[in-house]
């Protein structure tokens, strides 16, 4: 892929999900079960080990694995919603190499997390930070926009979702047990997504 690498990509989120992990956990302990940097720590060091064992480097193959593997190695929700992200994005990307399939990969990413987690904007979800994140990317392609300001963008709205999520009362997933309890915290998912996406921006070329 031209415009972002698609294994630099996998292996920039797994980093920043390390450095990270502490506190996407303890953002999990206020509203969930504390599970989430671990989660996210063992399932993108396997998707990193799948890297270093496969020969391929196509966009396609790479996110598909790194899918299959999220899948199988995370047990909380958050495995299949990113194993789903990374499945669609794979099925939409092919072999494209330009700023608009990377684009038209992320919406397509984001769509099969909402099928599959049915959740909306505002939930208080992954959702929350992906959608303004493809929401951006969009008006980024449409502007004409370099591959980095399209990025930038991205992160920066990514961002502000993530951040928006805190006075939200979550309605999917383990934090929506808690109703109006749950608001006052920022939610761990749209906070891993937030760091999906400035992964992306290390990954370009
Ligand atoms: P679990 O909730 O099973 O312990 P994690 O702690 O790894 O799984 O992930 C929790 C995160 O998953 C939440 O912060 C939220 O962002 C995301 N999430 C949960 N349910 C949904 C859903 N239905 N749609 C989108 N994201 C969701
Ligand atoms: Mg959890």
């Amino acid at each position: 892929m031209t415009v972002i690498d698609l294994a630099a990509w996998v292996r920039a989120f797994a980093a920043l999900v390390e450095e990270n992990a502490a506190e996407l956990t303890a953002l999990d302990a206020a509203i969930g079960d504390a599970d989430h940097g671990t989660n996210m720590q063992r399932g993108m060091a396997a998707a990193v080990a799948a890297l270093d064992d496969s020969a391929t480097d196509a966009p396609g193959e790479v996110s598909k694995q790194t899918a299959l593997v999220l899948i199988r190695t995370i047990g909380g929700a958050s495995g299949p919603l990113y194993g789903t992200f990374f499945l669609r994005f794979a099925g939409a990307i092919e072999n494209g190499s330009e700023l608009t399939d990377f684009v038209r990969a992320f919406r397509a990413g984001l769509d099969g997390v909402i099928a599959r987690g049915k959740a909306d904007v505002e939930d208080k979800t992954m959702v929350d930070a992906l959608s303004p994140a493809a929401d951006a990317l969009d008006k980024a392609v449409a502007v004409g926009a370099t591959p980095a300001e399209a990025l930038n963008a991205a992160v920066a709205a990514a961002e502000s979702g993530r951040d928006a999520t805190t006075p939200l009362i979550a309605r999917k997933g383990r934090a929506s047990y808690l109703g109006e309890r749950s608001a006052g915290h920022q939610d761990p998912g749209a906070t891993s997504a937030a760091l999906l996406v400035r992964a992306a921006r290390e990954a370009l070329r």
